[in-house]
Protein backbone atom coordinates (compact mmCIF):
# COMPACT_ATOMS: atom_id res chain seq x y z
CA UNK A 1 0.00 0.00 0.00
CA UNK A 2 1.16 3.46 -0.89
CA UNK A 3 0.92 6.40 1.47
CA UNK A 4 0.55 8.50 -1.58
CA UNK A 5 -2.84 9.21 -0.94
CA UNK A 6 -2.25 9.71 2.66
CA UNK A 7 0.19 12.59 2.40
CA UNK A 8 -1.39 13.96 -0.86
CA UNK A 9 2.00 15.04 -2.23
CA UNK A 10 1.59 16.82 -5.53
CA UNK A 11 3.12 14.36 -8.50
CA UNK A 12 5.63 17.40 -9.59
CA UNK A 13 6.93 17.94 -6.20
CA UNK A 14 7.28 14.41 -6.04
CA UNK A 15 9.24 14.61 -9.02
CA UNK A 16 11.46 17.54 -7.66
CA UNK A 17 11.97 15.43 -4.59
CA UNK A 18 13.38 12.68 -6.56
CA UNK A 19 15.52 15.24 -8.64
CA UNK A 20 16.80 16.82 -5.53
CA UNK A 21 17.92 13.18 -4.12
CA UNK A 22 19.90 12.93 -7.61
CA UNK A 23 21.87 16.28 -7.41
CA UNK A 24 22.64 15.99 -3.35
CA UNK A 25 24.15 12.44 -3.65
CA UNK A 26 27.70 13.30 -3.49
CA UNK A 27 26.73 15.81 0.00
CA UNK A 28 25.04 12.33 1.19
CA UNK A 29 28.10 10.35 0.59
CA UNK A 30 29.89 13.07 2.34
CA UNK A 31 27.41 12.98 5.14
CA UNK A 32 27.85 8.80 5.93
CA UNK A 33 31.65 9.15 5.43
CA UNK A 34 31.85 11.80 8.18
CA UNK A 35 28.69 9.63 10.16
CA UNK A 36 30.91 6.32 10.09
CA UNK A 37 33.81 7.61 11.24
CA UNK A 38 32.15 9.35 13.91
CA UNK A 39 30.56 6.12 14.96
CA UNK A 40 33.65 4.35 14.91
CA UNK A 41 35.15 7.13 16.86
CA UNK A 42 32.25 6.91 19.88
CA UNK A 43 32.26 2.93 20.15
CA UNK A 44 35.97 3.23 20.41
CA UNK A 45 35.50 5.60 23.10
CA UNK A 46 32.85 2.72 24.86
CA UNK A 47 34.90 0.06 24.16
CA UNK A 48 38.21 1.56 25.39
CA UNK A 49 36.52 2.34 28.79
CA UNK A 50 34.55 -1.13 29.23
CA UNK A 51 31.21 0.44 29.59
CA UNK A 52 28.65 -2.43 31.35
CA UNK A 53 25.73 -3.10 32.44
CA UNK A 54 26.73 -1.72 36.03
CA UNK A 55 26.87 1.43 34.29
CA UNK A 56 23.18 1.76 33.86
CA UNK A 57 22.60 0.78 37.76
CA UNK A 58 20.39 3.95 39.38
CA UNK A 59 21.60 5.77 42.26
CA UNK A 60 19.43 8.17 44.59
CA UNK A 61 20.70 10.97 47.20
CA UNK A 62 23.94 12.21 46.88
CA UNK A 63 25.31 9.62 44.84
CA UNK A 64 28.35 9.11 45.68
CA UNK A 65 30.57 6.72 43.65
CA UNK A 66 27.95 6.06 41.12
CA UNK A 67 30.32 3.91 38.09
CA UNK A 68 27.97 4.96 35.30
CA UNK A 69 28.37 8.38 35.78
CA UNK A 70 31.81 8.94 36.36
CA UNK A 71 32.41 6.56 33.31
CA UNK A 72 30.19 8.64 31.36
CA UNK A 73 32.31 11.65 31.73
CA UNK A 74 35.48 9.66 30.38
CA UNK A 75 33.48 8.34 27.87
CA UNK A 76 31.95 11.59 26.20
CA UNK A 77 35.92 13.24 26.79
CA UNK A 78 37.13 10.78 24.90
CA UNK A 79 34.70 11.00 21.88
CA UNK A 80 35.31 15.12 21.92
CA UNK A 81 39.16 14.22 21.94
CA UNK A 82 39.39 16.24 25.18
CA UNK A 83 41.21 15.78 28.50
CA UNK A 84 37.69 16.07 30.69
CA UNK A 85 34.09 16.38 30.49
CA UNK A 86 30.87 16.87 32.61
CA UNK A 87 27.43 14.90 30.85
CA UNK A 88 24.65 15.39 33.27
CA UNK A 89 20.87 15.08 33.22
CA UNK A 90 21.29 17.66 35.78
CA UNK A 91 21.99 20.17 33.46
CA UNK A 92 18.70 21.70 32.31
CA UNK A 93 19.62 22.75 28.96
CA UNK A 94 22.24 24.15 27.14
CA UNK A 95 21.96 27.69 27.80
CA UNK A 96 22.33 25.98 31.63
CA UNK A 97 25.38 24.41 30.62
CA UNK A 98 26.79 27.58 29.15
CA UNK A 99 26.00 29.57 32.20
CA UNK A 100 27.88 27.22 34.81
CA UNK A 101 30.60 27.04 32.21
CA UNK A 102 30.80 31.09 32.42
CA UNK A 103 30.14 30.93 36.23
CA UNK A 104 32.78 28.30 36.49
CA UNK A 105 35.48 30.08 34.97
CA UNK A 106 35.20 33.77 34.78
CA UNK A 107 35.71 36.01 38.26
CA UNK A 108 35.04 39.47 38.99
CA UNK A 109 36.76 42.13 36.84
CA UNK A 110 37.49 39.45 34.23
CA UNK A 111 36.11 40.60 30.84
CA UNK A 112 34.41 37.94 28.50
CA UNK A 113 34.76 39.14 24.82
CA UNK A 114 32.48 37.45 22.59
CA UNK A 115 34.45 37.54 19.04
CA UNK A 116 31.39 36.27 17.10
CA UNK A 117 28.75 39.72 17.56
CA UNK A 118 25.74 39.42 20.11
CA UNK A 119 25.45 35.92 21.31
CA UNK A 120 22.46 33.53 21.42
CA UNK A 121 19.22 35.21 23.09
CA UNK A 122 19.02 33.12 25.95
CA UNK A 123 22.72 34.28 26.33
CA UNK A 124 22.55 37.80 26.52
CA UNK A 125 20.28 37.30 29.96
CA UNK A 126 23.10 35.40 31.14
CA UNK A 127 25.53 38.24 30.42
CA UNK A 128 23.12 40.72 31.67
CA UNK A 129 22.93 42.74 28.90
CA UNK A 130 19.26 43.15 28.97
CA UNK A 131 17.56 45.78 29.93
CA UNK A 132 17.26 45.85 33.17
CA UNK A 133 20.23 43.18 33.82
CA UNK A 134 18.87 39.94 34.50
CA UNK A 135 18.62 39.33 38.25
CA UNK A 136 22.06 37.16 38.99
CA UNK A 137 23.49 37.76 35.60
CA UNK A 138 27.26 37.51 35.00
CA UNK A 139 27.54 41.56 35.37
CA UNK A 140 25.84 41.35 38.74
CA UNK A 141 29.11 39.52 39.78
CA UNK A 142 31.06 42.44 38.03
CA UNK A 143 32.09 39.75 34.94
CA UNK A 144 32.46 42.71 32.16
CA UNK A 145 31.50 41.81 28.57
CA UNK A 146 32.46 43.24 25.14
CA UNK A 147 31.72 41.84 21.56
CA UNK A 148 33.11 42.50 18.41
CA UNK A 149 30.75 42.39 15.31
CA UNK A 150 31.39 39.70 12.57
CA UNK A 151 32.71 41.12 9.28
CA UNK A 152 30.48 41.15 6.17
CA UNK A 153 30.12 38.35 5.23
CA UNK A 154 30.37 36.64 8.33
CA UNK A 155 34.15 36.23 9.03
CA UNK A 156 35.67 36.76 12.69
CA UNK A 157 37.47 40.10 13.06
CA UNK A 158 40.25 37.90 13.94
CA UNK A 159 42.97 41.54 13.65
CA UNK A 160 40.22 43.74 16.30
CA UNK A 161 40.70 40.29 18.34
CA UNK A 162 44.22 40.93 18.69
CA UNK A 163 43.91 44.27 19.13
CA UNK A 164 41.95 44.22 22.26
CA UNK A 165 43.43 41.07 23.86
CA UNK A 166 47.15 42.94 23.59
CA UNK A 167 45.09 46.33 24.54
CA UNK A 168 42.97 45.09 27.65
CA UNK A 169 44.50 42.68 30.40
CA UNK A 170 41.44 41.99 31.57
CA UNK A 171 40.16 39.68 28.91
CA UNK A 172 40.13 36.72 30.46
CA UNK A 173 37.75 34.90 28.05
CA UNK A 174 37.44 34.28 23.85
CA UNK A 175 33.87 33.68 23.50
CA UNK A 176 33.09 32.34 20.20
CA UNK A 177 29.16 31.08 19.42
CA UNK A 178 29.96 28.35 16.27
CA UNK A 179 26.41 27.88 15.14
CA UNK A 180 24.43 30.74 13.48
CA UNK A 181 21.61 31.14 15.79
CA UNK A 182 18.76 32.79 14.47
CA UNK A 183 20.88 35.03 12.12
CA UNK A 184 21.98 34.37 8.22
CA UNK A 185 25.66 34.27 9.46
CA UNK A 186 27.59 31.38 8.46
CA UNK A 187 28.36 28.78 10.93
CA UNK A 188 31.97 28.79 11.90
CA UNK A 189 33.70 25.71 10.74
CA UNK A 190 36.30 23.68 13.49
CA UNK A 191 39.06 25.24 10.98
CA UNK A 192 37.81 28.58 11.03
CA UNK A 193 37.32 28.02 15.23
CA UNK A 194 41.26 26.94 14.90
CA UNK A 195 42.45 30.00 13.35
CA UNK A 196 40.71 32.43 15.97
CA UNK A 197 42.29 29.91 18.49
CA UNK A 198 45.66 29.90 17.34
CA UNK A 199 45.61 33.94 17.34
CA UNK A 200 44.08 34.64 20.41
CA UNK A 201 46.82 32.03 22.27
CA UNK A 202 49.75 33.81 20.39
CA UNK A 203 48.53 36.93 22.35
CA UNK A 204 47.62 35.66 25.62
CA UNK A 205 48.58 32.00 25.61
CA UNK A 206 46.42 31.75 29.09
CA UNK A 207 43.39 33.33 27.75
CA UNK A 208 40.83 30.85 27.81
CA UNK A 209 38.65 30.09 24.59
CA UNK A 210 35.04 28.90 25.12
CA UNK A 211 32.95 27.74 22.29
CA UNK A 212 28.96 27.82 22.43
CA UNK A 213 28.90 24.43 20.34
CA UNK A 214 24.94 23.74 19.99
CA UNK A 215 24.06 22.34 17.05
CA UNK A 216 27.89 21.68 16.12
CA UNK A 217 28.61 18.01 17.47
CA UNK A 218 29.41 14.93 15.23
CA UNK A 219 28.77 17.97 12.23
CA UNK A 220 32.52 17.33 11.40
CA UNK A 221 34.92 14.64 12.33
CA UNK A 222 36.90 16.71 15.09
CA UNK A 223 35.62 18.86 17.49
CA UNK A 224 36.65 22.46 18.72
CA UNK A 225 38.52 21.39 21.76
CA UNK A 226 40.86 19.29 18.79
CA UNK A 227 41.63 22.57 17.45
CA UNK A 228 42.50 24.86 20.41
CA UNK A 229 39.50 25.58 22.33
CA UNK A 230 40.04 25.34 25.95
CA UNK A 231 36.31 24.22 26.74
CA UNK A 232 33.13 23.89 24.89
CA UNK A 233 29.08 23.44 26.14
CA UNK A 234 26.31 22.15 24.69
CA UNK A 235 22.23 20.46 25.28
CA UNK A 236 21.67 17.14 24.64
CA UNK A 237 18.01 18.01 23.46
CA UNK A 238 20.61 18.78 20.62
CA UNK A 239 23.18 16.36 18.73
CA UNK A 240 24.73 14.92 21.49
CA UNK A 241 21.97 13.52 22.87
CA UNK A 242 21.17 11.70 19.73
CA UNK A 243 17.06 12.13 19.92
CA UNK A 244 17.08 9.49 23.30
CA UNK A 245 18.55 11.97 26.31
CA UNK A 246 15.90 13.03 28.30
CA UNK A 247 17.02 16.34 29.16
CA UNK A 248 20.37 17.45 30.24
CA UNK A 249 23.97 19.04 28.96
CA UNK A 250 27.60 19.00 28.88
CA UNK A 251 30.83 20.98 29.21
CA UNK A 252 34.07 19.48 28.05
CA UNK A 253 37.59 20.35 27.47
CA UNK A 254 40.80 21.28 29.64
CA UNK A 255 40.51 19.44 32.64
CA UNK A 256 41.23 22.36 35.27
CA UNK A 257 38.42 24.08 33.78
CA UNK A 258 36.22 21.38 33.95
CA UNK A 259 37.14 20.32 37.65
CA UNK A 260 36.29 24.75 38.18
CA UNK A 261 32.74 24.35 36.11
CA UNK A 262 31.99 21.09 38.96
CA UNK A 263 32.63 23.50 42.03
CA UNK A 264 29.63 25.46 39.96
CA UNK A 265 27.65 22.70 38.88
CA UNK A 266 26.96 21.18 42.27
CA UNK A 267 29.23 23.02 45.10
CA UNK A 268 32.89 24.33 45.81
CA UNK A 269 34.37 21.43 47.75
CA UNK A 270 32.12 18.85 46.22
CA UNK A 271 32.65 18.96 43.03
CA UNK A 272 31.70 15.88 40.70
CA UNK A 273 31.59 13.47 43.64
CA UNK A 274 28.09 14.26 44.15
CA UNK A 275 25.38 13.65 41.57
CA UNK A 276 22.65 10.59 41.81
CA UNK A 277 21.64 9.50 38.36
CA UNK A 278 18.16 8.77 39.07
CA UNK A 279 17.89 5.70 36.53
CA UNK A 280 18.68 8.21 33.77
CA UNK A 281 22.32 6.77 32.53
CA UNK A 282 21.31 4.01 30.15
CA UNK A 283 19.61 7.25 28.32
CA UNK A 284 22.58 9.48 28.07
CA UNK A 285 24.97 6.05 26.84
CA UNK A 286 22.25 5.45 24.42
CA UNK A 287 21.51 8.87 23.09
CA UNK A 288 25.86 9.31 22.98
CA UNK A 289 25.65 5.95 21.02
CA UNK A 290 23.38 7.13 18.65
CA UNK A 291 24.41 11.10 18.19
CA UNK A 292 26.52 10.15 15.05
CA UNK A 293 23.94 8.29 12.94
CA UNK A 294 21.51 10.88 14.39
CA UNK A 295 23.14 14.16 13.33
CA UNK A 296 23.60 12.22 9.66
CA UNK A 297 20.16 12.06 9.11
CA UNK A 298 19.11 15.79 10.23
CA UNK A 299 21.89 17.07 7.90
CA UNK A 300 20.91 14.61 5.17
CA UNK A 301 17.50 16.21 5.87
CA UNK A 302 18.92 19.48 5.91
CA UNK A 303 20.35 18.91 2.26
CA UNK A 304 17.10 17.74 1.13
CA UNK A 305 15.17 21.10 2.26
CA UNK A 306 18.32 22.96 0.55
CA UNK A 307 17.89 21.05 -2.43
CA UNK A 308 14.06 20.92 -3.15
CA UNK A 309 13.23 24.35 -1.85
CA UNK A 310 16.47 25.74 -4.13
CA UNK A 311 14.69 23.93 -7.05
CA UNK A 312 11.42 25.71 -6.07
CA UNK A 313 13.56 28.84 -6.66
CA UNK A 314 13.91 30.32 -3.67
CA UNK A 315 17.30 31.51 -1.63
CA UNK A 316 18.54 29.16 0.96
CA UNK A 317 21.51 28.89 3.67
CA UNK A 318 23.71 26.90 3.27
CA UNK A 319 23.78 25.65 -0.37
CA UNK A 320 22.75 21.92 -0.01
CA UNK A 321 26.47 21.52 -1.34
CA UNK A 322 28.20 23.89 0.92
CA UNK A 323 30.38 23.07 4.33
CA UNK A 324 28.07 22.59 7.18
CA UNK A 325 29.28 23.46 10.72
CA UNK A 326 25.86 22.98 12.15
CA UNK A 327 22.51 21.02 11.34
CA UNK A 328 20.66 24.10 10.73
CA UNK A 329 19.01 25.02 7.60
CA UNK A 330 17.38 28.63 6.52
CA UNK A 331 15.27 29.25 3.91
CA UNK A 332 14.09 32.60 2.76
CA UNK A 333 10.59 32.49 2.55
CA UNK A 334 9.58 36.04 2.03
CA UNK A 335 6.41 36.60 3.16
CA UNK A 336 4.80 36.13 6.46
CA UNK A 337 2.03 33.94 5.37
CA UNK A 338 4.36 31.77 3.70
CA UNK A 339 6.64 31.28 6.24
CA UNK A 340 3.48 30.32 8.87
CA UNK A 341 2.41 27.34 5.73
CA UNK A 342 5.73 26.12 6.04
CA UNK A 343 5.71 25.52 9.77
CA UNK A 344 2.18 24.56 9.74
CA UNK A 345 3.44 21.88 7.44
CA UNK A 346 5.94 20.66 9.62
CA UNK A 347 4.06 20.37 12.86
CA UNK A 348 1.35 18.48 10.80
CA UNK A 349 3.86 16.32 9.31
CA UNK A 350 5.17 15.48 13.06
CA UNK A 351 4.70 12.27 14.76
CA UNK A 352 3.63 13.78 18.13
CA UNK A 353 0.93 16.79 18.46
CA UNK A 354 0.24 16.52 14.15
CA UNK A 355 -3.18 17.63 15.16
CA UNK A 356 -1.52 21.22 16.70
CA UNK A 357 -2.08 24.40 14.76
CA UNK A 358 1.04 26.89 15.17
CA UNK A 359 0.18 30.01 15.34
CA UNK A 360 2.92 33.32 15.32
CA UNK A 361 2.94 34.32 18.95
CA UNK A 362 4.76 37.35 20.93
CA UNK A 363 7.14 35.37 22.98
CA UNK A 364 8.77 36.95 26.24
CA UNK A 365 12.30 39.06 25.27
CA UNK A 366 11.07 39.29 21.45
CA UNK A 367 10.64 41.94 19.48
CA UNK A 368 8.74 40.08 16.68
CA UNK A 369 6.21 37.48 17.12
CA UNK A 370 7.44 33.70 16.57
CA UNK A 371 6.19 30.93 15.16
CA UNK A 372 7.44 27.22 16.11
CA UNK A 373 6.78 24.17 14.78
CA UNK A 374 7.77 21.01 17.34
CA UNK A 375 6.35 17.86 16.95
CA UNK A 376 8.63 16.21 19.20
CA UNK A 377 8.93 13.71 21.52
CA UNK A 378 10.93 15.42 24.05
CA UNK A 379 9.70 18.69 24.91
CA UNK A 380 11.60 21.62 22.66
CA UNK A 381 13.98 19.16 21.38
CA UNK A 382 15.62 19.89 17.91
CA UNK A 383 17.68 17.50 17.12
CA UNK A 384 13.96 16.53 16.26
CA UNK A 385 12.02 17.69 12.79
CA UNK A 386 11.29 21.35 13.83
CA UNK A 387 11.38 24.64 12.52
CA UNK A 388 10.82 28.56 14.01
CA UNK A 389 10.91 31.62 12.83
CA UNK A 390 10.51 35.48 13.86
CA UNK A 391 8.13 37.59 11.45
CA UNK A 392 10.23 40.04 10.29
CA UNK A 393 12.04 40.83 7.17
CA UNK A 394 13.01 38.65 5.10
CA UNK A 395 10.94 36.13 6.70
CA UNK A 396 13.94 33.22 6.80
CA UNK A 397 12.41 29.71 8.50
CA UNK A 398 15.25 28.19 10.41
CA UNK A 399 14.54 24.49 10.31
CA UNK A 400 16.98 21.82 11.91
CA UNK A 401 17.03 18.11 12.77
CA UNK A 402 15.25 15.06 12.12
CA UNK A 403 15.62 11.25 13.42
CA UNK A 404 15.51 9.38 10.69
CA UNK A 405 16.11 10.77 6.97
CA UNK A 406 13.32 9.23 5.64
CA UNK A 407 10.60 10.60 8.31
CA UNK A 408 12.66 14.41 7.77
CA UNK A 409 11.78 14.07 3.87
CA UNK A 410 8.74 13.40 4.57
CA UNK A 411 8.18 16.50 6.56
CA UNK A 412 9.91 18.78 4.39
CA UNK A 413 7.35 17.83 1.56
CA UNK A 414 4.39 18.33 3.59
CA UNK A 415 5.65 21.91 4.52
CA UNK A 416 6.02 22.38 0.99
CA UNK A 417 2.60 20.79 0.07
CA UNK A 418 1.19 22.83 2.37
CA UNK A 419 2.75 26.22 0.84
CA UNK A 420 1.52 24.75 -2.67
CA UNK A 421 -2.34 24.17 -1.45
CA UNK A 422 -2.19 27.38 0.05
CA UNK A 423 -1.08 29.44 -3.38
CA UNK A 424 1.93 30.28 -1.57
CA UNK A 425 4.61 28.12 -3.46
CA UNK A 426 6.25 30.96 -6.28
C1 LIG B 1 20.01 26.11 21.50
C2 LIG B 1 21.15 27.03 21.69
C3 LIG B 1 21.52 27.49 22.95
C4 LIG B 1 20.74 27.22 24.19
O1 LIG B 1 20.32 25.93 24.36
P1 LIG B 1 18.93 25.60 25.10
O2 LIG B 1 19.02 24.13 25.27
O3 LIG B 1 17.83 26.05 24.23
O4 LIG B 1 18.98 26.33 26.40
C5 LIG B 1 22.63 28.31 23.03
N1 LIG B 1 23.33 28.65 21.95
C6 LIG B 1 22.99 28.23 20.72
C7 LIG B 1 23.80 28.66 19.55
C8 LIG B 1 21.91 27.40 20.56
O5 LIG B 1 21.57 26.98 19.33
Amino acid sequence: MSYRKFFNIDEHLMELAEQTEADVRPDFRHIEDISFQNQQKVLAAFIDNNVGENCFTTSTGYGYGDVGREKLDRVFADAMECEDALLRHNFMCGTHALTVALFGVLRPNDTMLCVTGMPYDTIQSVIGLTTPPASGSLFEFGVRFEKIDLIDGGAVNIDEMRRRLRSDSSVKMVYIQRSRGYSLRPSLTVEQIEEICAAAHEVKPEVIVMVDNCYGEFVQLTEPCCHGADLMAGSLIKNAGGGIAPTGGYIAGRRDLVEMCSYRLSTPGTGREVGCTLGHSRELYMGLFSAPHVVGEALKTAVFCAGLFSRLGYDVTPLPNEPRADIIQSVLLHTPEALIAFCQGIQSGSPVDSMALPEPWDMPGYDNKIIMASGSFTLGSSIELSADAPLREPYAVWMQGGLNYAAGKTGILIAAQRMLNNGLLQ
